[in-house]
């Protein structure tokens, strides 16, 4: 073979690795398209599934929010024994239901990455201490002992104090479920990794059933029990690790836990926190009397009747003179003619929902107003984005359904100022 025909051979075999290439190059194109279209179509059913989930717990809790209101109002009645406890079964069971909902709600919030977290000082022994309380009936029901041992703690955090509350809550929940002999332990200890800033770690130990060592990573996945028995002996739905673990994890920390069947759990967490170095009275509200606000006008605007005769049946209770609209169109006209301290506005509402009317209100009330007239949203729909809509529509103030006499009280109090006690 001469030179000139081994330049040839190499030439042929550069093309032929250039038209491999060219090939190889447009088959990964085509996969990588396809790929990304794949990714986008699966995304979209994701963000559809979050957005069903959430739609149908707002439906969920919009005639919650009517057994749960009346059954407390009921509660209040002149009722025999055994009403007593009938009344108190509905108001047990509504509230399991509305736990499972609110869990449903904040799965899909997570997911859709809407979930966001609060920062205002706060107690953590208060928080702890009161999630510990809670729990002081079922121990003596089920003959537990109950250790709760903590270090040195900053006098307050910034941070979400009712998710971190949902936390311990939770894992305390799970505890007190599992363990039906022994103890259980809870450790708190404070960390600082800088002046200011802290690392919370918690230590929740029980001698309850355990969980199969194969089992407890899978644990914190929705959905997911340690076994089949547990939905039959236990209940529950396998959503509160996974919501626990994500809120954990947005708070900065971690969650895993020790276990082995019949051998009890030892679960650790841990948050991160800011410190905030000053006096806790002058940063903490003091807790308000009880609320009569004497000659205050409210407007209530909601479709459902329901709503109305709850909301009605409060307001009255705390001297406030009621006036109803059943829809955005009416709250107007209403709003023209007289004037109000408070309204609350509901959200969805037929010929004219509740961000136009608002929308409308605000822009009326402007001209006319002498004194701010706040809006206060009720809504069952707890994201984020409606919270964000309320207040672009010109609403001051948002509860989420189902609305507690407490919940109330609290937002009248802010609004109107601190009412006189009785
Ligand atoms: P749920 O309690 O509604 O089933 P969770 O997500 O809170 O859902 O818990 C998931 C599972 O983890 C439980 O069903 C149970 O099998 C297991 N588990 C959680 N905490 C404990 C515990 N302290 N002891 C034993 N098993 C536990």
């Amino acid at each position: 073979m001469t030179q000139h025909s081994n330049i040839i051979a190499a030439n042929a075999a550069d093309q032929r690795y250039d038209e491999h290439l060219l090939i190889y190059t447009h088959e990964l194109e085509e996969q990588h398209q396809a790929l990304s279209e794949a990714k986008e179509q699966a995304e979209k059913a994701n963000k559809a599934k979050s957005e069903f989930l959430a739609n149908m717990s707002h439906e969920i809790r919009t005639p919650l929010n009517g057994i749960i209101g009346i059954a407390s109002l009921l509660r209040d009645t002149q009722l025999t024994h055994e009403q007593k406890n009938w009344v108190d079964i509905i108001r047990k069971s509504s509230d399991v239901l509305l736990g499972v909902v609110n869990d449903i709600l904040d799965v899909s919030k997570i997911e859709v990455g809407q979930l966001v977290l609060e920062s205002e000082p706060f107690n953590l022994v208060t928080v702890i201490m009161d999630a510990t309380d809670s729990f002081a009936h079922l121990a003596k029901e089920k003959g537990l002992a109950v250790y709760v041992e903590q270090g040195e703690l900053s006098p307050l955090y910034l941070g979400d104090v009712m998710r971190i509350r949902q936390i311990l809550l939770n894992m305390l929940g799970n505890a007190f479920k599992f363990t039906h002999q022994g103890y259980i332990s809870l450790r708190i200890r404070e960390e600082k990794f800088t002046k200011n800033m802290a690392r919370i770690c918690f230590e929740l130990e029980d001698t309850g059933i355990g969980i199969p060592a194969n089992k407890c990573e899978q644990i914190f996945d929705k959905f997911t029990q340690a076994n089949e028995s547990i939905t039959r002996q236990y209940g529950g739905t396998g959503l509160g690790l996974s919501i626990c673990k994500s809120l954990i994890e947005l708070m900065g920390g971690s969650i895993q836990v020790e276990s082995a069947l019949n051998s009890g759990s030892c679960f650790t967490f841990d948050i991160h926190l800011r410190c905030v170095e000053q006096d806790v009275q002058a940063i903490i509200p003091p807790v308000l009397p009880p609320a009569q606000f004497n000659n205050k006008r409210a407007l209530v605007v909601d479709d459902i009747e329901v709503n109305l005769i709850l909301l009605k049946a409060i307001l009255n209770k705390n001297g406030f003179d009621i006036v109803v609209a059943h829809n955005g169109m009416e709250a107007c006209e209403i709003t023209k003619a007289q004037s109000f301290d408070i309204i609350f506005m509901d959200c969805h509402m037929p010929l004219m929902d509740g961000y136009v009317a608002a929308a409308q209100i605000r822009k009326h009330l402007a001209k006319s107003e002498s004194r701010y007239t706040p809006i206060v949203a009720l809504t069952a729909d707890a994201m984020k984005d409606n919270r964000d809509r309320c207040h672009n529509a010109g609403m001051d103030d948002f509860l989420t359904k189902p609305i507690t006499k407490e919940q109330l009280l609290a937002s009248l109090g802010k609004w109107l100022g601190v009412p006189c006690a009785e």
